[in-house]
């Protein structure tokens, strides 16, 4: 049997549905490919025999053969997967205390892709039926289960995940061959990808069977001003967390509002804001709110006026590092708020003449140098070189930045308008734009050959 290197999901930008698509939870363990025939061996990414730690998976032997199979190792305690006593299984070398752990903390090995099958390769075979094949090849036992997914509904499956404690999901591409070794874009785990420090202002009250304890914790974080509200989350904990919490945030009850701007379309418990916590999130919204907010612990360790509402605030600190602005007259950061789709393409004759593109997201302008200025016909392609983000206002700059500073010259605009995203990820990008130049279709596609920050500008047929 030829040895396999486990197939790597790429990043999410954010929970998606399609019909295209399977969805998997996202396990918190050890990633590990098995190989079945007289021998048994279970490895690690790093190709560390895993068999002499988990000897309880050696029941894999009596529920197929003559298999490769890919999974994750997982210990379960209390309903979560526990990756500290994983990691303690996999490092502890003494036989009796091996078997000991086995029985007290035994682990469960949760397959979801098949190789390999009586010596022939099938992973070129599509997702679906290689799902198929697994599940006509290997039985359950005590301790190998098979993954469960669903179809089409990521959305609704993801919140599900996250209620239940649970990390995140995969979502992988039904078409898609196994690529071993490979980090893919048609496999994409989607989790929480940041985290802030939040006070708990209050809570909403529960509902149904959340009648005894809270629907969702209000939250905020302080700027200059005062408190601002950012939004309420009501997942990632479970009944009996739900319980102890409600018990120790209703010590801090008050009579008054702590926190303005709540919308209240539900009855609201107001607490002293002495309580902070750790949330995750997707992104924040156009009016500054967590998107998609996950409640990951309490932080007892952290006072609540440290709780800044700059966690959340996008930062454009290579912009601020470049420039004097006692001596240049290109704004500062302010956060003003944007539409979240403007762009504008500035005539900045430095040192070179060139053209930058801007285009608005997540708060800043994310930003590219092209020499030649963007191409006028389809077919047509331009150098882009990505240069640092620039705060939202520098979109209205128009000005000569002085000799001695940085890309000192005149700024003059020379195009903006609207644009809309209609891929936006790593080394890809595609829009349309609306401006008074620039119009249609056009994607920027990295080009690393030529650099890390390199990037070609296309403008598409429409
Ligand atoms: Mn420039």
């Amino acid at each position: 049997m030829k040895d396999y290197k486990p197939m790597l999901a790429r990043l999410a930008e954010s929970p998606f549905s399609s019909s295209d698509w399977i969805f998997e939870v996202k396990w918190d363990g050890i990633r590990a490919i098995s190989y079945v025939n007289e021998e048994l061996s279970i490895r690690s990414r790093k190709q560390k025999e895993l068999i002499g730690n988990f000897p309880e998976l050696s029941e894999l032997k009596d529920l197929t053969g003559n298999i490769v199979l890919d999974g994750e190792i997982i210990i379960m305690k209390d309903g979560r997967a526990d990756f500290q006593s994983l990691i303690q299984r996999m490092q502890n070398t003494n036989p009796r205390e091996i078997m000991y752990l086995a029985g007290k903390f035994p682990a469960t090995y949760i397959i979801f892709d098949i190789l390999e099958k009586d010596g022939k390769e099938v992973s070129d075979i599509p997702l679906t039926e290689r799902k198929r094949l697994l599940k006509n090849s290997v039985k359950e036992g005590n301790f190998v289960v098979l993954s469960l997914f669903v179809e089409e509904t990521g959305e609704a499956y993801y919140g599900a995940a996250l209620e239940k404690g649970l990390e995140g999901i995969i979502a992988k591409k039904k078409q898609s061959p196994y690529e071993p070794g490979k980090r893919s874009n048609n496999w994409l785990k989607i989790k929480p990808v940041k985290t802030c420090d939040c006070v708990i202002f209050g809570y909403t009250d529960g509902e149904g069977n959340r009648e005894k304890t809270f629907g969702s914790l209000i939250l905020g974080l302080y700027d200059k001003a005062g408190p601002v509200f950012i939004g309420k989350v009501g997942t990632g904990f479970s009944r009996e967390y739900m319980e102890n919490l409600k018990l120790s945030l209703d010590k801090h009850k008050v009579e008054e509002e702590t926190l303005p701007g709540v919308d209240n379309d539900r009855e609201i418990t107001w607490l002293r804001p002495d309580i902070v916590c750790k949330i995750g999130y997707q992104s924040i919204t156009e009016d500054e709110k967590l998107r998609i907010p996950v409640f990951k612990s309490l932080r007892e360790d952290k006072e609540p006026l440290e709780c800044t509402i700059d966690q959340i605030r996008p930062v454009v600190s290579d912009y601020t590092e470049k420039r004097d602005f006692s001596r240049t007259p290109e704004p500062q950061m302010s956060h003003e708020r944007g539409t979240g789709k403007s762009f504008v393409v500035q005539e900045h004759h430095a040192r070179r003449l060139h053209y930058d593109l801007r285009l608005e997201k997540d708060g800043v302008l994310k930003s590219w140098a092209v020499p030649k200025g963007p191409p006028e016909t389809s077919g047509d392609r331009r150098l882009a070189v990505q240069v640092e983000d620039h705060p939202l206002e520098y979109g209205k700059f128009e000005g000569a930045i002085p000799q001695g500073q940085y890309g000192a010259g005149t700024v003059k605009i020379w195009d903006k308008g609207f644009y809309e995203t209609i891929y936006w990820k790593e080394d890809k990008i595609e829009f349309i734009v609306k401006g008074e130049k620039m119009e249609g279709r056009y994607v920027l596609v990295k080009f690393k050959k030529a650099g890390e920050k390199n990037w070609l500008l296309f403008k598409g047929s429409d």
